[in-house]
């Protein structure tokens, strides 16, 4: 409980210091934090789009919907629980802005650069036992993933910041990647959530939930 509440009080620093992070002048918003969750799981995505700093939460617009339905048919985690329970982080943690064409700007090596501290500190503090990578860009941070058929469906195990922890992929949800849709990417998009739902870390915090439920339930019964 006190190693708990030690590691609460770091995270809590984190997020204080992150959020006021203002090294890449390119970046078009301030960072976006998941909040400070202490938990064995960490979420990696690419970088937040220009809904996310308004809404002040990572996949929080359509992609996000996607992600969070596989939480729920895979695990049977609500959108609710899987915020609460697990750390989301990003490669970069600002909005980059658009492209001439466009769409979302791909974060620079310089801004991926800065950023790492930030991930490199949050798994220094919170010892994660897995971490889920989301998209091509979060994945190539822990292994080489020149194609999504070789990553996903796969669990690697990877040292970070002096850590050795368990990494599944998953590709992005985003609908503007058809991949995750057709196979063998469907194919292997399943594999890579039947790994998730019975990694041990996601399956205690799937246990600590339904404690919760029946102690909350029973409070309510008295
Ligand atoms: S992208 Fe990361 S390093 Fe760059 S300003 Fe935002 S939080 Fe700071």
């Amino acid at each position: 409980m006190v190693a708990r509440l030690r590691i609460q009080a770091r995270l809590d620093d984190h997020v204080a210091q992150l959020v006021q992070c203002r090294r890449c002048p390119r970046m078009q918003s301030t960072p976006v934090s998941g909040g400070a969750v202490v938990s064995d799981v960490m979420l990696i995505g690419q970088a937040p789009g220009p809904r996310e700093p308004v809404l002040r939460k990572l996949f929080a617009h359509t992609a996000g919907k996607t992600l969070f339905r596989w939480f729920g048919e895979s695990c049977g985690l609500s959108e609710s629980t899987v915020r609460s329970t697990i750390y989301f982080a990003a490669v970069c943690r600002c909005f980059p802005g658009k492209t001439s064409g466009g769409g979302d700007r791909v974060p620079a090596p310089d801004e991926i650069h800065n950023c790492s501290s930030w991930m490199n500190n949050e798994i220094k503090i919170l010892q994660p036992r897995l971490i889920i990578p989301v998209g091509r860009l979060a994945i190539a941070q822990f292994v080489n993933c020149t194609k999504l058929e070789e990553v996903i469906g796969r669990k690697f195990r990877v040292q970070r910041a002096q850590h050795s922890f368990d990494l599944i992929p998953l590709p992005h949800p985003s609908g503007a990647s058809p991949w995750h849709k057709v196979l063998p990417g469907k194919k292997l998009l399943k594999s890579a959530l039947n790994l998730v739902a019975r990694h041990p870390a996601i399956r205690a915090l799937r246990a600590e939930r339904q404690l919760a439920r029946r102690t909350q339930r029973s409070q309510h019964l008295k």
